[in-house]
């Protein structure tokens, strides 16, 4: 669960200030030139949650302050690598006891701050939650964010134009996610839940010269941000966002794709028993008791599978489909399109293709770029409808 209240009790101060919910301030000051100068556009990202202790370091200048009142707690050009833990009265750092719930390290110019093995640019967030654990916000400014990203959605020797198809895909996501949690305590995790974020470390330079090369590029619909979804691979036919995310746009309602074809990853297998099905469903909040059978139920015109029947002791459930492959885990049961073989060791799911399957088809923009289609067309492809924009003609924050 994300300590939401512990954090918004103890951060509610700066919310008006540099850590507001989401930062928007201009480049330069009001020169003649400003006018044209994109703005900078800051994204948070758990980084961390639920954590007994963290190790933490700084290479170059810092400042750590407490959030609520901006008092400089300590600063120095080295932090050695210290152990964070949760007290009862604050935060500890090696022998430091803070009396402050959230620190804010705050590096100048160029210096690096490590949460554990990771690196990270920009600010990063120490929060000490209601439960006595620790919570890891990075602020940090949404192209910075993408260099962190890029890498770990897409294969970094991949072909430019389907670096760029990506990078574009991703900084959309991240705006959207920006304009839909303004009232939560940050935009997206560094998980596959949202987006993968492996701070400085995960930097390469060729995925960094696409967000480079795309900068301040997003799609849009309507005038509006296109909440741009994408998969690793939709094994022929993209999915309606509609079924999956409630979202019925022109750009996301599924079309066939030939490119992904032959994509390593494409087909796979798992194996549950009833007992272990039920205890991921009741998990994952869908309650199941005494399950002794399973059925296929409605497919969709992509293949996917809108229903699965269960039967246990009450009776027949239908439950939906992304539901299931969510609560089973989207790493065993991949995609939605599969099918179910009951056999006397366990139930065994057969399926193709990898993830939601809603816009973007990865494999399939790296076929595209390989047939020597440009990123251009390889947006238009998955999100027909939509166009590539500068955020700043599409954001009204
Ligand atoms: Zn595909």
């Amino acid at each position: 669960m994300i300590p939401t209240n512990i954090y918004q009790k103890h951060l509610t101060a700066i919310r008006n200030t540099l850590c507001a919910i989401f930062l928007v301030s201009s480049l330069t000051g009001p020169s003649e030139a400003s006018y044209s100068k994109p703005r900078l556009i800051n994204v948070r990202v758990s980084v961390a949650k639920d954590k007994d202790k963290l190790v933490l370091g700084v290479k170059g200048h810092y400042t750590i302050q407490a959030v609520n009142s901006d008092l400089t707690l300590a600063r120095g050009r080295y932090l050695k690598k210290e152990v964070i833990i949760p007290t009862n009265s604050g935060i500890k750092l090696g022998d430091k006891e803070f009396k402050v719930y959230c620190i804010r390290i705050i590096p100048k110019k160029d210096a690096t701050i490590f949460i554990g093995k990771n690196r990270f640019r920009g600010i990063v967030d120490i929060i000490r939650t209601e439960k006595l654990k620790l919570m890891v916000v990075n602020h940090l400014d949404i192209e910075k964010y993408l260099y962190g990203v890029l890498y770990h959605e897409t294969p970094h020797y991949w072909p430019m134009d389907a670096l760029k198809a990506q990078a574009i895909a991703a900084r959309t996501f991240a705006l959207y996610r920006i304009e839909n949690m303004r009232d939560r305590d940050y935009d997206v995790t560094s998980d596959i839940y949202s987006q993968v974020y492996g701070g400085k470390s995960s930097e390469r330079r060729r995925t960094t010269k696409a967000v480079r090369a795309t900068r301040s590029k997003i799609l849009a619909y309507n005038g509006k941000v296109l909440p741009a979804y994408y998969h690793s691979i939709c094994a022929g036919h993209t999915e309606n966002a509609k079924g999956v995310f409630e979202i019925d746009l022109l750009p996301l309602r599924g079309r066939s794709c030939p490119y992904c074809r032959g994509a390593r990853g494409m087909n796979w297998k798992s194996m549950f028993s009833y007992k272990q099905m039920e205890d991921r469903l009741n998990k994952y909040g869908i309650s199941a008791k005494g399950i002794n059978f399973i059925a296929e139920g409605k497919r969709d015109r992509s293949g996917r599978l809108e229903e699965v029947k269960i039967r246990d002791s009450k009776g027949v459930k239908k439950i939906k489909g992304y539901k299931f492959r969510l609560a089973l885990g989207p790493n065993m049961i991949k995609s939605a399109n599969f099918r179910i073989r009951i056999t006397p060791k366990g139930v065994i799911f057969r399926g193709k293709g990898w993830g939601h399957g809603v816009g973007m088809c990865q494999w399939g923009a790296f076929g595209m770029a390989k047939r020597r289609f440009n990123y251009r067309q390889i947006l238009d492809f998955y999100y027909p409808g939509a166009k590539i924009k500068n955020y700043n003609e599409v954001i009204r924050f």
